[in-house]
C-alpha cells in the first residue's frame, strides 16, 4: 500500500514495484551527476553520493539485490561495486539489452521482478523490457516521459536512495528496516 513516502506513484506502478527483487542501475547520470572528471595525468574521477551508497547497502542485504549496468568502463565503478558488495555488474555495455541478458543468464530473476534506473535514451531499450523503470529528476526529457517513476532528486544527488526508499515503502518493509535501526514508532501515525 503506497504511503506518505510514495505520493507520486500510481497504483499500477506501485503494484509493479512490489514485485521487484533486483534493482539495476546505470552509473553515469544516475549514481553520479553525469560529470566526467579528468586529471592532467589522465586520471578519471567520479563523485558518488554517500546516502545512495547506504541505501544500496541496506537494500542489497534486505531483499533487493542491486546491480550495475553501464556503457562506460572504469576501475572506479568496479571499486564502488566491490565496496558495496555488488556482484551483478556489467561495464562497457554500449548496447544494454545483450548486457541485461548476460546479467540474467542464471535465470534468477524474470523481467517483471527487475527495476532499472537510467538517465538517457540509451537506457530506454532496457527500460521497456523490465517490470519497473525510473529516472533521476535531471534525466533526458524523452526518458522522463516514459518511465514509471521520475525521482524528485537528481543523479548522484539522492535519486537512487529515493528509489530504494520507495521500494521499502511500497513493499511494506520500511517499519522492519527502521526497527533494525532501533526505531519502532511510526512518525506518520
Ligand atoms: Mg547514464
Amino acid at each position: 500500500m503506497p504511503g506518505a513516502l510514495v505520493p507520486n506513484l500510481s497504483p499500477e506502478a506501485a503494484e509493479r514495484l512490489k514485485r521487484v527483487r533486483l534493482l539495476l542501475l546505470d552509473v553515469d547520470g544516475v549514481l553520479t551527476d553525469g560529470g566526467l572528471y579528468y586529471g592532467n595525468s589522465g586520471e578519471e574521477m567520479k563523485r558518488f553520493d554517500v546516502k545512495d551508497g547506504a541505501g544500496m547497502w541496506v537494500a542489497h542485504r534486505n531483499g533487493l539485490e542491486v546491480g550495475l549496468l553501464t556503457g562506460k568502463t572504469s576501475r572506479i565503478v568496479a571499486q564502488r561495486a566491490q565496496e558495496l558488495g555488488l556482484t551483478r555488474v556489467v561495464q562497457g555495455a554500449v548496447d544494454k539489452v545483450p548486457a541485461l541478458e548476460k546479467l540474467l543468464q542464471d535465470g534468477a530473476y524474470p523481467l517483471n521482478e527487475i527495476a532499472f534506473m537510467g538517465d538517457d535514451v540509451l537506457d530506454l531499450p532496457v527500460m521497456r523490457r523490465v517490470g519497473f523503470s525510473a529516472c533521476p529528476s535531471d534525466a533526458h526529457d524523452q526518458v522522463k516521459a516514459r518511465v514509471h517513476y521520475v525521482c524528485s532528486k537528481g543523479g548522484g544527488r539522492g535519486a537512487v536512495r529515493e528509489l530504494v526508499d520507495l521500494w521499502f515503502e511500497a513493499t511494506g518493509r520500511l517499519p522492519e528496516i527502521m526497527k533494525r535501526f532501533g526505531w519502532e514508532e511510526d512518525p506518520h501515525a
